[in-house]
């Protein structure tokens, strides 16, 4: 049986058609030159007319670009595609959280979630960088999940563009718009996916595109030491780090990277990140876990090992996933922790349980709705 499968299946995979919204300036103006679009000397100018079309109108429709001759637009469609993923699913909050889960391709699928109002006027969406994840952090659920495969630049830009589509902000005034940041605090490890990483913070920042800038767009990861330095040169991102622990041996276990590069390695790579400032500080991430990293002492000594980082301390509630190990640290346990930090100078927000409702928080994202589906599939049949 599986013979006669392989002899119909075709020995390489076919590639897939490339998305114009996965493109830097740059490479769209090779892009256009390579099919036949352009000449080497027009290729600006048609990058910028079809930059327009994709980045700044968010058009999924060659013949809508009304400045481009006809057959150029056929060519364009010949070579290149525009559409979006498919929403396999969205749910919003009744605190205005949307969550969507997007399929990229079968079996490669992913959560976004817009969290409205982070504070002074801001909404931050929470993009993801990889299908699942080759870390292992023992409270995290994305952890317990294989990596499927890294996001492509497309695929990250796309999670911005289908917010914009559904918040309606593509001719917004940049002032009065909800989708203000980003943040890489979705599924997967961006510093493992940094060349996706990197040319998606190209693509959005684009001040005649998406327009986010560069100082809006924060990227959060668990510590890939020889990858900070990188991060900060190509992206200019602000950098958020999961320290989650004040001593190896604790921080050894929730967040495993920690053996291959341990706390004093990650805070000399983070003393030495690019344009790290009172005005551009460091965001540490802090989960409360009940009884394991929680005490008043614990506190202090977080306080004494970032002494001399511009920092931001962020204290997140751990949330709980079917079968996870943890529970979260008491609202008291946490406020002391916190008073402690804010004592020594530190504002630490404590993050504000956000779209629970529909478990858009972090940590809890993919599997619930794998599940969920699961369950209505169940439920489906049975009834059938
Ligand atoms: N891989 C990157 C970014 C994605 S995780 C990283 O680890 O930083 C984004 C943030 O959510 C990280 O700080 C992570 O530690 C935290 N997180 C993961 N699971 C969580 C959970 N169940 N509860 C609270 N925070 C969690
Ligand atoms: Fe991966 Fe981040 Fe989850 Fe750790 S916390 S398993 S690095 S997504």
């Amino acid at each position: 049986m599986s013979v006669t499968l392989d002899l119909v299946r075709p020995k390489t995979p076919v590639a897939a058609p490339v998305n114009l919204s996965g493109l830097t300036r740059a490479q769209l103006s090779s892009a256009l030159i390579d099919v036949g679009v352009a000449t080497p000397a027009q290729a600006r100018m048609r990058a910028g007319q079809v930059w327009g079309w994709v980045q700044h109108h968010g058009v999924t429709d060659f013949t809508a670009m009304s400045n481009i001759a006809r057959d150029t637009r056929a060519a364009l469609a010949d070579h290149f595609v525009l559409d979006r993923p498919q929403i396999v699913e969205r749910q919003q909050s009744a605190d205005g959280t949307i969550k969507w889960l997007l399929r990229f391709a079968p079996g490669v699928e992913a959560e976004t979630v817009f969290i409205p109002e982070v504070g002074g006027g801001t909404g931050a969406l929470c993009v993801s960088s990889q299908v699942g994840c080759t870390l292992n952090c023992t409270f995290c659920h994305t952890g317990t999940q294989a990596l499927v495969r890294n996001l492509t630049a497309a695929e990250i830009v796309a999670q911005v563009q289908i917010a914009r589509d559904d918040l309606g902000e593509w001719h917004g005034e940049r002032g009065a718009r909800k989708l203000t940041n980003v943040v890489f605090m979705g599924m997967g490890e961006p510093l493992y996916n940094l060349d996706g990483v990197a040319d998606a913070l190209d693509i959005f920042s684009d001040d005649q595109g998406i327009a986010i800038s560069r100082r809006r767009v924060t990227v959060s990861t668990s510590g890939v030491v020889p990858k900070l330095n990188e991060l900060g040169e190509r992206t200019g991102a602000m950098l958020a780090i999961s320290l989650h622990a004040v001593t190896d041996e604790l921080r050894d276990e929730l967040v495993p990277i920690n053996k291959a590069y341990p706390i004093a390695q990650l805070l000399d790579a983070i003393r030495a990140y690019p344009g790290l400032s009172n005005a551009r500080r460091v965001t540490f991430e802090y989960v409360m876990l009940k009884g394991v990293n929680d005490s008043p002492a614990e506190a202090r000594a977080l306080v004494k090992l970032l002494a001399g980082i511009p920092a931001k301390i962020n204290l997140i509630p751990f949330n709980p996933w079917p079968g996870s190990p943890y529970a979260c640290s008491s609202g008291n346990v946490i406020h002391t922790f916190a008073d402690i930090v804010n004592a020594a100078g530190y504002a630490s927000p404590i993050r504000k349980p956000r779209g629970r409702d529909i478990l858009a928080a972090c940590g809890q994202l993919k599997s619930q709705s794998e599940k969920t589906r699961a369950s209505k599939r169940r439920a489906g049949s049975a009834t059938a």
